[in-house]
């Protein structure tokens, strides 16, 4: 099964994505875990990105583009995946479409993950992330705190507040979706495979997936 995730930062896609997986057993592909893993490991690419990220602008597509050609041809990829993150401009779908096309591929399902301005700005202040690369499980301190204030339940790692999530590069975060992603919906908008779902809990939106790959 392949999916493809949109919505706005802070929409529910790494939750759902990970619900996914779960169920399915198909890896979930995150540009911004791999990225963030790239910074934190120092290499080239993580050079590139890193100031793109802080600033909460997006990556160049070149570079994206570069990890995703090799990312889908790894064998964990044959059985389905879950696109959490990507494409996040129009022309990255229009170099997803040819990959899928080469690799004679099918997206399942497009989901747009809906959810008010205000409460994406709530969620994503008040995110906390394991700063350990290999980790990096998600928390919320208002909805689903770590067991130990600051420390991942996983890996017993520090939980830290990203860079990207203080309230200035939020803003700029939601900016740039607004400019450069939100078109992808109507970009996305004829296809059968696309759906549009309310997104306050994860659960409603795996129904909606499930109706839709099931049909
Ligand atoms: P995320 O965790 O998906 O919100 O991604 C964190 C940051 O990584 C974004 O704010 C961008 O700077 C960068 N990033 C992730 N995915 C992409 C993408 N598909 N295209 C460009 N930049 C990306």
């Amino acid at each position: 099964m392949r999916i493809i995730l949109l919505g706005a930062p802070g929409a529910g896609k790494g939750t759902v994505a990970e619900l996914l997986t779960d169920r399915f057993g198909i890896s979930q592909i995150s540009t911004g875990d791999i990225l963030r893993g790239a910074v934190k490991a120092g290499t080239d690419l993580g050079a590139a990105a890193e100031g793109y990220m802080k600033r909460g602008e997006l990556v160049p597509d070149s570079l994206i583009l570069g990890i995703m050609e090799n990312r889908l041809l790894q064998d964990d990829c044959r059985e389905g995946f879950i696109l959490d993150g990507f494409p996040r401009t129009i022309a990255q779908a229009e170099s997803l479409k040819k990959m899928l096309g080469i690799l004679a591929l099918k997206i399942d399902a497009v989901v747009n993950l809906e959810v008010p301005v205000d409460v994406i700005i709530r969620r994503l202040s008040s995110r906390r992330t394991c700063s350990n690369p290999a980790c990096q499980a998600i928390y919320n301190i208002y909805t689903k705190p770590s067991r130990m204030e600051g420390i991942c339940d996983k890996c017993g790692s520090p939980t830290i507040q990203r860079d990207d999530e203080t309230e200035e590069a939020i803003k700029q975060r939601l900016a740039t979706y607004a400019e450069k992603t939100a078109p992808l919906i109507d970009y996305y908008k004829n296809d059968p495979a696309f759906i549009s779902v309310p997104s306050l809990r994860p659960e409603p939106v795996i129904d909606a997936i499930l109706s839709i790959v099931d049909r």
